[in-house]
């Protein structure tokens, strides 16, 4: 893998492709800093080697250009703290200011460009926009693994400007070593645990980890339509009329090449989608008329954490519940402490991004588990098998 480690950076500006998309609050305040400290290893190291770094990232999904809502300036003070110098700012990230700050930019300097999707050329990979971004530096760094999964032209497209000069971030090769990892050769017994609303988001990557698993447990709104597929009352739950087949398909493969797949027994039912809502538990083919499941039950939470706290491997992609509410976190928070306990029994723990991050993260066990994964999409697509763009792009 051509990593950071395989580069000399004195005296050389280097463009690295970070993904500094954080949530931010009404005031500009960084509610979540986590994507910008997983980049801070790769930035200090460049920095260190006597290199100068030009940092461009995207922030959350601009619709008509400039817009002071989705600026990066706002991310300018946090990152210098983080960092411990002043980080400087270009308006814009193409175009004469940013030409002329990146050309004063001395090493061991920092130098952050506005929002790259400021311009549509961005997301459509267009080759002459990356052309220009690629004449800021003399070589390329990706530590964007949220964005991999994405041709854009800050992502993919300018890595041919950089032919013997492009390079994964530490991040980067992190994300994709500890994919690796549990993709090949993982230690027995395995264990994937899917959750989140739907089936049909997962299905490929369900299909792919029936050839790896052990156990696949499956939980969160996508159990639904496994019910309903059997001809369960599941009221008013969330189900995908259209993929009642496809769950009935999943179940008998699974049989057929001897994976155990745990579905949850019972639900915590609730009369409405409400941290107010009344609740109940009930079985799962079994809930009444008007009511949805919303959490997993107390059954399903013992049976579910018995077969992860004996696991040497496991992966956790999607919640158990909507638990968003804390009315109906339980069932979440059970399986991220499983996993945590699987952990400290010494088994290796991936928890990929999105919401599975956003849950542990509201748990604190973040800290306690193998490996948190940056990216939801992107990793997604990496384990089901797909060639991520940004990774290919420094590959070829
Ligand atoms: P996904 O993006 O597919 O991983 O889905 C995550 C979302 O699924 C979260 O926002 C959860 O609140 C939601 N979710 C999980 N379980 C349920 C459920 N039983 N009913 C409705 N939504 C759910």
């Amino acid at each position: 893998m051509k990593t950071i480690d395989q580069a000399s950076f004195a005296g050389k500006k280097v463009l690295i492709r970070v993904d500094f998309n954080v949530p931010l609050d009404k005031d500009y305040n960084i509610t979540d800093d986590n994507r910008i400290t997983a980049a801070l290893p790769t930035i200090k190291k460049i920095l260190q080697d006597g290199g100068a770094v030009i940092l461009m990232s995207h922030l959350g999904r601009p619709k008509d250009g400039p817009t002071e809502k989705y600026s990066l300036k706002h991310i300018v003070p946090h990152l210098s703290d983080l960092l411990g110098q002043q980080v400087e700012f270009a308006d814009d990230c193409i175009g004469q200011e940013a030409t002329d700050k990146a050309k004063a930019l001395q090493s061991g300097e920092v130098l952050l460009l506005e929002n790259l999707r400021f311009y549509k050329e961005e997301e459509k990979g267009d080759v002459g926009f990356a052309k220009k971004l690629a004449a800021l530096g003399n070589i390329y760094v990706n530590d964007a693994f949220g964005t991999a999964h994405r041709a854009h032209a800050s992502t993919s497209i300018i890595a041919q400007f950089f032919p013997d000069a492009k390079y994964f971030g530490y991040l980067m090769a992190s994300e994709l070593e500890n994919a690796e990892k549990v993709l090949n050769n993982p230690v027995k017994p395995f264990t994937a645990i899917m959750g989140g609303a739907k089936v049909s988001d997962k299905i490929q990557l369900i299909e792919r980890l029936l050839d790896k698993v052990d156990n696949l447990i499956i939980g969160g709104g996508m159990t639904y339509t496994f019910f309903k597929a059997e001809g369960g009352k599941i009221g008013k739950s969330l189900v995908e009329e259209d993929k009642l087949d496809l769950a009935k398909s999943l179940v008998q493969k699974a049989k057929d090449k001897g994976v155990n797949l745990i579905l949850p027994v019972d639900s915590i039912i609730a009369d409405n989608f409400s941290n107010d809502a009344n609740t109940e538990i009930a079985k799962n083919d079994n809930i009444k008329e008007g009511w949805m499941g919303l959490d997993i039950g107390p059954e399903s939470i013992e049976a579910f954490s018995k077969v992860i706290e004996t696991s040497k491997t496991i992966l956790w992609n999607g919640p158990m519940g909507v638990f968003e509410m804390d009315k109906f976190e339980k069932g979440t928070k059970a399986v991220a402490e499983a996993i945590v306990k699987a952990t400290e029994n010494g088994a290796f723990s991936l928890i990929g991004g999105g919401d599975s991050a956003a849950a542990i993260s509201k748990f604190n066990l973040t800290d306690e588990v193998s490996y948190v994964s940056t990216g939801g999409g992107a990793l997604l697509e990496y384990m089901e098998g797909k060639e991520l763009p940004g990774v290919k792009a420094i590959n070829d």
